[in-house]
Protein backbone atom coordinates (compact mmCIF):
# COMPACT_ATOMS: atom_id res chain seq x y z
CA UNK A 1 0.00 0.00 0.00
CA UNK A 2 1.19 3.74 -0.67
CA UNK A 3 1.45 5.42 2.92
CA UNK A 4 1.88 8.15 0.87
CA UNK A 5 -2.05 9.27 0.32
CA UNK A 6 -3.63 8.10 3.23
CA UNK A 7 -5.51 10.19 5.32
CA UNK A 8 -4.50 10.12 8.76
CA UNK A 9 -1.58 12.76 9.80
CA UNK A 10 0.61 10.29 12.01
CA UNK A 11 0.85 8.14 8.50
CA UNK A 12 1.57 11.03 6.75
CA UNK A 13 3.55 12.23 9.53
CA UNK A 14 5.79 8.89 9.01
CA UNK A 15 5.63 8.53 5.31
CA UNK A 16 7.07 12.15 5.30
CA UNK A 17 9.93 11.71 7.05
CA UNK A 18 11.12 8.66 5.53
CA UNK A 19 11.03 10.18 2.31
CA UNK A 20 12.46 13.08 3.32
CA UNK A 21 15.44 11.23 4.26
CA UNK A 22 15.33 8.78 1.73
CA UNK A 23 15.08 11.53 -1.40
CA UNK A 24 15.29 15.28 -0.53
CA UNK A 25 18.34 17.18 0.46
CA UNK A 26 17.26 20.27 2.56
CA UNK A 27 20.07 22.29 2.11
CA UNK A 28 20.50 25.12 5.40
CA UNK A 29 22.55 27.33 4.09
CA UNK A 30 23.33 30.19 6.60
CA UNK A 31 22.37 33.20 5.52
CA UNK A 32 25.66 34.51 5.54
CA UNK A 33 26.37 32.56 2.33
CA UNK A 34 23.47 33.98 0.77
CA UNK A 35 24.37 37.90 1.89
CA UNK A 36 25.54 38.74 -1.29
CA UNK A 37 21.77 38.32 -3.23
CA UNK A 38 20.39 39.76 -0.72
CA UNK A 39 18.62 43.42 -2.03
CA UNK A 40 19.50 46.83 0.46
CA UNK A 41 17.00 47.28 3.00
CA UNK A 42 17.04 43.15 3.59
CA UNK A 43 17.96 42.04 7.18
CA UNK A 44 20.04 38.94 6.65
CA UNK A 45 21.32 38.99 10.16
CA UNK A 46 17.64 38.51 11.67
CA UNK A 47 17.23 35.25 9.89
CA UNK A 48 20.02 33.49 11.02
CA UNK A 49 18.35 31.77 13.85
CA UNK A 50 15.45 30.92 11.75
CA UNK A 51 14.29 28.06 9.26
CA UNK A 52 11.54 27.86 8.26
CA UNK A 53 9.10 26.43 11.09
CA UNK A 54 8.78 29.67 13.32
CA UNK A 55 5.56 30.11 14.74
CA UNK A 56 5.45 34.07 13.96
CA UNK A 57 3.67 36.30 16.84
CA UNK A 58 2.80 38.67 14.44
CA UNK A 59 1.94 39.51 10.18
CA UNK A 60 3.91 37.31 8.15
CA UNK A 61 4.30 37.74 4.14
CA UNK A 62 6.06 35.54 2.14
CA UNK A 63 7.32 35.24 -1.56
CA UNK A 64 9.09 34.08 -4.67
CA UNK A 65 12.51 35.37 -4.44
CA UNK A 66 11.94 37.50 -6.48
CA UNK A 67 9.58 39.36 -4.28
CA UNK A 68 12.38 41.07 -1.63
CA UNK A 69 10.85 44.24 -2.02
CA UNK A 70 7.42 42.71 -2.02
CA UNK A 71 7.09 41.34 1.59
CA UNK A 72 8.16 44.70 2.78
CA UNK A 73 5.67 46.44 1.04
CA UNK A 74 3.39 44.48 1.70
CA UNK A 75 4.24 43.98 5.11
CA UNK A 76 4.36 47.47 5.67
CA UNK A 77 0.61 48.15 4.89
CA UNK A 78 -0.51 45.34 6.77
CA UNK A 79 1.58 46.92 9.63
CA UNK A 80 -0.62 50.52 9.29
CA UNK A 81 -3.73 48.07 9.16
CA UNK A 82 -4.14 47.05 5.41
CA UNK A 83 -6.35 43.53 4.62
CA UNK A 84 -3.95 40.72 3.74
CA UNK A 85 -5.51 41.15 -0.22
CA UNK A 86 -4.85 44.58 -0.47
CA UNK A 87 -1.08 44.58 0.86
CA UNK A 88 0.09 41.36 -1.24
CA UNK A 89 -1.30 43.11 -4.67
CA UNK A 90 0.26 46.19 -4.08
CA UNK A 91 3.35 44.43 -2.84
CA UNK A 92 3.44 42.20 -6.32
CA UNK A 93 2.53 45.94 -8.53
CA UNK A 94 6.16 46.66 -7.77
CA UNK A 95 7.53 43.56 -9.43
CA UNK A 96 4.73 44.08 -12.04
CA UNK A 97 6.13 47.65 -12.95
CA UNK A 98 9.60 46.36 -12.97
CA UNK A 99 11.09 46.61 -16.64
CA UNK A 100 14.17 44.72 -15.54
CA UNK A 101 11.75 41.49 -14.50
CA UNK A 102 11.02 40.13 -17.74
CA UNK A 103 8.80 37.43 -16.49
CA UNK A 104 6.31 39.31 -14.74
CA UNK A 105 3.49 42.19 -16.09
CA UNK A 106 5.57 45.64 -17.58
CA UNK A 107 8.75 44.53 -19.54
CA UNK A 108 8.06 40.15 -19.60
CA UNK A 109 8.83 38.24 -22.35
CA UNK A 110 6.32 38.06 -24.54
CA UNK A 111 4.76 34.75 -26.84
CA UNK A 112 5.60 33.51 -30.02
CA UNK A 113 3.95 36.31 -31.49
CA UNK A 114 6.15 39.11 -29.49
CA UNK A 115 3.20 40.15 -27.97
CA UNK A 116 3.07 40.01 -23.88
CA UNK A 117 0.50 37.96 -22.44
CA UNK A 118 0.06 38.23 -18.59
CA UNK A 119 -1.95 35.66 -16.05
CA UNK A 120 -3.09 36.23 -12.47
CA UNK A 121 -4.92 35.12 -9.61
CA UNK A 122 -6.03 36.77 -6.05
CA UNK A 123 -7.99 34.66 -3.37
CA UNK A 124 -9.00 35.95 0.01
CA UNK A 125 -9.05 34.01 2.66
CA UNK A 126 -11.75 35.52 4.98
CA UNK A 127 -14.60 35.19 2.83
CA UNK A 128 -13.03 32.46 0.48
CA UNK A 129 -13.51 33.92 -2.69
CA UNK A 130 -11.09 34.44 -5.72
CA UNK A 131 -10.79 36.20 -9.41
CA UNK A 132 -8.17 35.80 -12.06
CA UNK A 133 -7.16 37.01 -15.49
CA UNK A 134 -5.70 35.23 -18.58
CA UNK A 135 -3.89 35.53 -21.23
CA UNK A 136 -4.77 39.46 -20.92
CA UNK A 137 -2.77 42.07 -22.65
CA UNK A 138 -1.90 45.75 -22.61
CA UNK A 139 -2.46 45.96 -18.09
CA UNK A 140 0.81 46.54 -16.23
CA UNK A 141 -1.52 45.19 -13.24
CA UNK A 142 -2.96 42.34 -14.04
CA UNK A 143 -3.24 41.24 -10.50
CA UNK A 144 -5.30 44.58 -9.42
CA UNK A 145 -7.94 43.84 -12.10
CA UNK A 146 -8.24 40.13 -10.48
CA UNK A 147 -8.75 41.25 -7.81
CA UNK A 148 -11.13 43.46 -9.59
CA UNK A 149 -13.00 40.40 -10.57
CA UNK A 150 -13.26 39.25 -7.45
CA UNK A 151 -14.86 42.14 -6.20
CA UNK A 152 -17.13 43.75 -8.91
CA UNK A 153 -18.22 40.49 -11.04
CA UNK A 154 -19.77 37.25 -9.77
CA UNK A 155 -17.54 35.16 -11.94
CA UNK A 156 -13.92 34.15 -10.76
CA UNK A 157 -12.20 34.05 -14.06
CA UNK A 158 -12.12 36.33 -17.51
CA UNK A 159 -9.38 35.68 -20.42
CA UNK A 160 -7.99 37.52 -23.18
CA UNK A 161 -10.46 40.25 -24.99
CA UNK A 162 -13.18 39.98 -22.41
CA UNK A 163 -10.83 40.63 -19.53
CA UNK A 164 -9.50 43.54 -21.36
CA UNK A 165 -12.53 44.65 -21.80
CA UNK A 166 -13.72 44.36 -18.13
CA UNK A 167 -10.01 46.86 -17.79
CA UNK A 168 -11.40 49.22 -19.96
CA UNK A 169 -14.34 49.42 -17.90
CA UNK A 170 -12.28 50.24 -14.84
CA UNK A 171 -10.14 52.75 -16.01
CA UNK A 172 -6.90 50.51 -16.66
CA UNK A 173 -4.61 52.04 -19.37
CA UNK A 174 -3.62 49.94 -22.27
CA UNK A 175 0.19 50.16 -22.56
CA UNK A 176 3.01 48.88 -24.23
CA UNK A 177 4.17 46.46 -22.10
CA UNK A 178 6.92 45.11 -24.16
CA UNK A 179 9.58 46.99 -23.45
CA UNK A 180 13.39 47.44 -25.83
CA UNK A 181 14.79 44.87 -23.98
CA UNK A 182 12.09 42.21 -24.48
CA UNK A 183 11.86 42.45 -27.51
CA UNK A 184 15.61 42.19 -28.42
CA UNK A 185 15.04 38.66 -26.42
CA UNK A 186 12.09 37.80 -28.33
CA UNK A 187 14.03 38.57 -32.03
CA UNK A 188 17.02 36.70 -30.54
CA UNK A 189 14.54 33.83 -29.82
CA UNK A 190 12.67 33.64 -32.93
CA UNK A 191 15.93 34.02 -35.26
CA UNK A 192 16.93 30.86 -33.88
CA UNK A 193 14.20 29.05 -33.70
CA UNK A 194 15.03 27.46 -36.77
CA UNK A 195 17.43 26.70 -39.45
CA UNK A 196 14.69 25.91 -41.86
CA UNK A 197 13.18 29.28 -41.80
CA UNK A 198 14.00 32.35 -43.61
CA UNK A 199 15.35 34.59 -40.28
CA UNK A 200 19.13 34.61 -39.50
CA UNK A 201 20.72 35.67 -36.42
CA UNK A 202 23.61 38.56 -36.17
CA UNK A 203 26.55 37.17 -37.86
CA UNK A 204 29.95 38.49 -39.76
CA UNK A 205 29.81 38.50 -43.30
CA UNK A 206 32.42 34.91 -42.92
CA UNK A 207 30.75 33.21 -40.49
CA UNK A 208 30.54 29.14 -41.82
CA UNK A 209 28.10 27.96 -39.42
CA UNK A 210 25.63 31.15 -38.21
CA UNK A 211 24.37 28.50 -36.00
CA UNK A 212 27.01 28.69 -33.67
CA UNK A 213 26.54 32.15 -33.03
CA UNK A 214 23.09 31.59 -31.22
CA UNK A 215 23.53 32.60 -27.97
CA UNK A 216 20.66 31.10 -25.69
CA UNK A 217 17.77 33.52 -24.71
CA UNK A 218 16.93 34.86 -21.71
CA UNK A 219 15.04 32.83 -19.00
CA UNK A 220 11.91 30.92 -20.13
CA UNK A 221 10.28 30.92 -16.96
CA UNK A 222 9.29 33.40 -13.88
CA UNK A 223 6.59 34.16 -11.77
CA UNK A 224 5.95 36.06 -8.40
CA UNK A 225 3.97 34.51 -5.94
CA UNK A 226 3.12 36.47 -2.59
CA UNK A 227 0.66 35.94 0.33
CA UNK A 228 0.32 37.14 3.81
CA UNK A 229 -1.46 37.21 7.37
CA UNK A 230 -3.04 40.60 8.29
CA UNK A 231 -3.08 41.60 12.17
CA UNK A 232 -6.57 39.88 12.05
CA UNK A 233 -4.93 36.98 11.17
CA UNK A 234 -6.87 36.92 7.78
CA UNK A 235 -4.80 35.24 4.89
CA UNK A 236 -4.93 35.79 1.22
CA UNK A 237 -2.44 35.53 -1.83
CA UNK A 238 -1.68 36.19 -4.76
CA UNK A 239 0.30 35.00 -8.30
CA UNK A 240 1.33 37.01 -11.23
CA UNK A 241 3.21 36.42 -14.34
CA UNK A 242 3.85 36.60 -17.68
CA UNK A 243 3.90 33.54 -18.03
CA UNK A 244 6.22 30.95 -20.17
CA UNK A 245 8.05 33.13 -22.72
CA UNK A 246 6.98 32.60 -26.52
CA UNK A 247 4.24 30.59 -25.49
CA UNK A 248 1.57 29.75 -28.35
CA UNK A 249 -0.78 32.56 -28.38
CA UNK A 250 -3.51 32.07 -26.07
CA UNK A 251 -1.49 29.77 -23.95
CA UNK A 252 -2.68 29.91 -20.16
CA UNK A 253 -0.13 28.46 -17.01
CA UNK A 254 -1.03 27.56 -13.45
CA UNK A 255 -0.96 31.04 -12.60
CA UNK A 256 -4.13 32.45 -13.09
CA UNK A 257 -5.90 29.38 -12.29
CA UNK A 258 -7.59 28.73 -8.07
CA UNK A 259 -5.96 25.79 -6.75
CA UNK A 260 -2.94 25.94 -8.98
CA UNK A 261 -1.05 29.07 -9.03
CA UNK A 262 -2.52 30.27 -5.97
CA UNK A 263 -4.97 28.58 -3.05
CA UNK A 264 -5.83 29.77 0.46
CA UNK A 265 -8.15 28.35 3.52
CA UNK A 266 -8.34 31.01 5.89
CA UNK A 267 -8.28 28.30 8.74
CA UNK A 268 -5.36 26.60 7.53
CA UNK A 269 -3.00 28.95 5.28
CA UNK A 270 -2.22 29.99 2.12
CA UNK A 271 0.18 28.28 -1.13
CA UNK A 272 1.64 29.41 -4.54
CA UNK A 273 3.85 28.43 -7.06
CA UNK A 274 6.11 29.16 -9.52
CA UNK A 275 7.90 27.36 -12.22
CA UNK A 276 6.35 24.81 -15.43
CA UNK A 277 2.52 25.71 -15.37
CA UNK A 278 1.69 22.76 -17.10
CA UNK A 279 2.95 20.49 -14.40
CA UNK A 280 1.37 22.50 -11.79
CA UNK A 281 -2.14 22.75 -13.96
CA UNK A 282 -1.90 18.61 -13.83
CA UNK A 283 -1.62 18.53 -10.34
CA UNK A 284 -3.59 21.37 -8.92
CA UNK A 285 -0.88 21.46 -6.17
CA UNK A 286 -1.21 25.04 -4.28
CA UNK A 287 -5.02 23.08 -3.26
CA UNK A 288 -2.64 20.34 -2.55
CA UNK A 289 -0.82 21.91 0.01
CA UNK A 290 -3.39 23.30 1.48
CA UNK A 291 -5.34 20.31 2.05
CA UNK A 292 -1.77 18.32 2.86
CA UNK A 293 -1.40 21.53 5.77
CA UNK A 294 -4.77 20.82 7.20
CA UNK A 295 -4.08 17.42 7.47
CA UNK A 296 -0.91 18.15 9.74
CA UNK A 297 1.92 19.01 7.11
CA UNK A 298 4.06 21.59 8.00
CA UNK A 299 4.26 24.43 4.98
CA UNK A 300 7.80 22.57 3.95
CA UNK A 301 6.68 19.03 4.28
CA UNK A 302 3.65 19.68 2.42
CA UNK A 303 5.60 22.29 -0.56
CA UNK A 304 7.86 18.30 -0.92
CA UNK A 305 4.76 15.96 -1.15
CA UNK A 306 3.57 17.85 -3.89
CA UNK A 307 6.82 17.94 -5.90
CA UNK A 308 6.97 13.63 -5.33
CA UNK A 309 2.81 13.76 -6.69
CA UNK A 310 4.42 15.66 -9.44
CA UNK A 311 7.11 13.27 -9.91
CA UNK A 312 5.07 10.51 -9.47
CA UNK A 313 2.59 11.96 -11.91
CA UNK A 314 5.55 12.94 -14.90
CA UNK A 315 5.25 9.92 -17.72
CA UNK A 316 6.23 11.17 -20.71
CA UNK A 317 9.53 11.16 -22.01
CA UNK A 318 10.19 14.86 -23.11
CA UNK A 319 9.80 15.89 -19.30
CA UNK A 320 12.16 13.21 -18.09
CA UNK A 321 16.24 13.24 -17.73
CA UNK A 322 18.16 10.12 -18.28
CA UNK A 323 17.68 8.68 -14.78
CA UNK A 324 13.84 9.06 -15.01
CA UNK A 325 13.47 12.48 -12.85
CA UNK A 326 11.17 15.84 -14.06
CA UNK A 327 13.81 17.61 -15.93
CA UNK A 328 11.36 20.72 -15.08
CA UNK A 329 11.63 23.58 -12.36
CA UNK A 330 8.27 24.05 -9.94
CA UNK A 331 8.72 25.87 -6.80
CA UNK A 332 6.19 25.88 -4.53
CA UNK A 333 5.73 28.54 -1.17
CA UNK A 334 3.67 27.76 1.38
CA UNK A 335 2.55 29.70 4.98
CA UNK A 336 0.10 28.29 7.44
CA UNK A 337 -2.37 30.28 9.51
CA UNK A 338 -0.14 29.61 12.47
CA UNK A 339 2.66 31.85 10.53
CA UNK A 340 4.81 28.78 9.92
CA UNK A 341 6.62 29.12 6.36
CA UNK A 342 8.05 26.91 4.37
CA UNK A 343 9.25 26.37 0.04
CA UNK A 344 10.28 23.36 -1.77
CA UNK A 345 10.94 22.81 -5.51
CA UNK A 346 11.78 19.92 -7.51
CA UNK A 347 15.52 20.80 -8.21
CA UNK A 348 17.74 22.98 -6.42
CA UNK A 349 21.08 23.72 -4.10
CA UNK A 350 20.61 27.04 -3.04
CA UNK A 351 17.15 27.90 -3.66
CA UNK A 352 15.63 30.47 -1.35
CA UNK A 353 11.91 32.68 -0.89
CA UNK A 354 11.33 35.51 0.65
CA UNK A 355 9.69 35.83 4.50
CA UNK A 356 8.88 39.25 6.21
CA UNK A 357 7.81 38.93 9.37
CA UNK A 358 7.85 40.44 13.50
CA UNK A 359 11.66 38.96 13.41
CA UNK A 360 12.64 40.73 10.35
CA UNK A 361 13.31 40.28 6.68
CA UNK A 362 15.06 37.95 4.74
CA UNK A 363 15.16 34.78 2.35
CA UNK A 364 14.68 31.34 3.38
CA UNK A 365 16.48 28.47 2.30
CA UNK A 366 13.70 26.05 -0.22
CA UNK A 367 13.81 22.55 0.27
CA UNK A 368 14.18 20.51 -2.73
CA UNK A 369 13.47 16.97 -4.30
CA UNK A 370 16.61 16.47 -6.61
CA UNK A 371 19.92 17.39 -5.82
CA UNK A 372 21.55 19.04 -8.91
N1 LIG B 1 4.18 29.27 -13.78
C1 LIG B 1 4.34 30.18 -14.88
C2 LIG B 1 3.65 29.63 -16.08
O1 LIG B 1 3.78 28.46 -16.34
C3 LIG B 1 5.73 30.49 -15.25
C4 LIG B 1 6.73 30.53 -14.15
O2 LIG B 1 6.42 30.60 -13.00
O3 LIG B 1 7.92 30.49 -14.43
O4 LIG B 1 3.06 30.40 -16.79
Amino acid sequence: MDLKYLNLRSVISMADSNRTSRRTFLKTTAMAGLGASVLPGFDAAASLPLLNSVKSAGPVVISSRNGQQTVLKALELIRSGSDALDAVVAGVNLVEEDPNDTSVGYGGLPNEDGVVQLDSCVMHGPTCRAGGVAAIEGIMYPSRVAKLVLERTDHVLLVAEGAVRFAKMHGFPIENLLTERARLEWVKWKEGLSNKDDYLPPHGPDDKNIGQNIEPPEMHYGTIHCSAIDLAGNISGVTTTSGLSYKIPGRVGDSPIIGAGCYVDNLVGAAGSTGRGEANLENLCSFMIVERMRMGDSPQQACLNVCERVADHTKVAHLLDDQGRPNFGLNFYALSVDGRVGGAGMWGSNGSFAVADSNGSRLEPMAYLYKR
